[in-house]
């Protein structure tokens, strides 16, 4: 069975294709967030400052130098930026202001004793090698009261409030995994360190927590590994702009592919013509049917006009250069609507009467038929006559005079 990371999980939450792409398939790429790139240049940092605490203490100075030489030796072409506005320097400079707050906040470091940085764990969730979890400790730390301590740097430009810390799902499994290091551990602390607002969030864990996290995690390894070959469909989200699989994506591998494109190929790219073409059709039916739309309003008017005219004239059928227009009409008996208490009225008439089957529910031609056909006796179509409506209902039908009746 594979270990999973809480990133592993992570990913498969926000999309099952993508986590296929990293996790199954193993695809790499050269790609990289420039948050990404960020938050590991400070991780780095961090891992410095304490682990050579216990022979010096870093300057601040001297963690800025390090930083720089770091961030400089490690920027690669492939670092991305989607934020248009932002560019690599404006990230640094971040970089460098979060290590500065962060020295200001906890110089001199003696807080707690570090038992590990950048420390690697795993634990099986049940005891049944079923589910393995894995994870690295960015610092494990022990303070005075011996309460074990978890510490998580966070580059984000995001704080999430304290309510969504208490249900992380992160740190919690990361106390799974301290707890079943060593027999000692009975309270542990978990600490986040949003260093973009210079704020550190903690929060605590019950037996009770850690067990409904267990109980996740475990019913979310199952449902991963239920999974066929070609049972990890994509999820679009807005986290897509952050993935690095749109050359394999089926959302998305059109896009890569014709992004860099000069714009005399791009036009001449197969896909992008047919797009094109579509949506040219498409304006045009957009634009027939509005003109369709005004075309039978208009027609309805003179529908109109022409039964006004057919009435006053008693004539059923009008002649015009080549065509007739023949006007027909009936009545129309309807019913009370659906629901209404006149409705209910005239069933409970008409069952009393035992006529109910004979009108299918007040089917308004079974109405009519049983009324015009006197099926009824006087009484009971009295009763009944002053629910219905009568209405005349026109046609108006549009023919050619053919040449020889012209
Ligand atoms: S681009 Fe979006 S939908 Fe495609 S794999 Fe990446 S996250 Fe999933």
């Amino acid at each position: 069975m594979p270990a999973y990371s809480n990133s592993s999980l992570g990913t498969f939450e926000e999309c099952p294709l993508k986590y296929r792409f990293a996790y199954v398939d193993r695809i790499r790429i050269p790609e990289e967030g420039i948050e990404a790139f960020l938050g590991s240049r400070f991780h780095e940092v961090m891992e410095k400052l304490y682990r050579e605490l216990p022979y010096k203490k870093n300057t601040l100075d001297e963690l800025l130098k390090y930083f720089d030489a770091l961030w400089d030796k490690e920027f690669h072409e492939d670092v991305t930026i989607v934020n248009p506005d932002k560019t690599a320097e404006d990230y640094k400079k971040l970089g460098r202001k979060f290590i500065e707050d962060y020295y200001s906040h906890y110089d001199p470091f003696d807080k707690s004793r570090v038992l590990g940085l950048e420390r690697r764990f795993s634990v099986d969730l049940d005891g049944t090698g079923r589910y393995l979890i894995k994870g690295v400790i960015d610092r494990l730390a022990q303070a005075p009261d011996g309460t074990y301590e978890i510490h998580d740097y966070k580059t984000s430009s995001s704080l999430p409030e304290q309510k969504k810390m208490g249900e992380d799902r992160q740190l919690a499994l990361y106390q799974i995994g301290v707890e079943s290091m060593w027999n000692d551990v009975r309270a542990v602390r978990l600490v986040w360190h949003f260093v973009a607002f210079d704020k550190e969030l903690t929060s605590e864990r019950t037996p009770d927590e850690l067990e409904r996290v267990r109980a996740d995690v475990k019913r979310l390894i199952d449902e991963i590994e239920s999974r066929p070959p070609d049972g990890y469909e994509p999820r679009e989200s807005a986290l897509c702009d952050w993935c690095g699989f749109w050359a394999t994506c089926p959302l998305k591998k059109h896009l890569a592919k014709v992004e860099g494109l000069p714009p005399n190929e791009y036009l001449k790219e197969e896909g992008v013509k047919l797009v094109n073409k579509y949506a040219a059709l498409d304006a045009e039916k957009k634009k027939l049917k509005g003109q369709i739309e005004s075309i039978e309003a208009e027609m309805d008017e003179i529908k109109d006009a022409a039964i006004a005219y057919s009435e006053r004239e008693g004539a059923k059928v009008l002649k015009g250069s080549g065509h007739l227009l023949k006007i027909s009409d009936k009545q129309q008996i309807s019913s009370p609507g659906k629901g209404s208490k006149e409705r209910a009225e005239l069933e409970k008439i008409m069952r009393e009467a035992g006529v109910w089957d004979d009108v299918a529910g007040l089917d308004p031609y079974a109405v009519a038929r049983a009324v015009n056909e006197k099926k009824w006796d006087a009484a009971l179509v009295e009763r009944v006559i002053p629910f219905l409506t009568v209405e005349k209902k026109y046609t108006v039908t549009l023919s050619e005079i053919k040449e020889e009746e012209r």
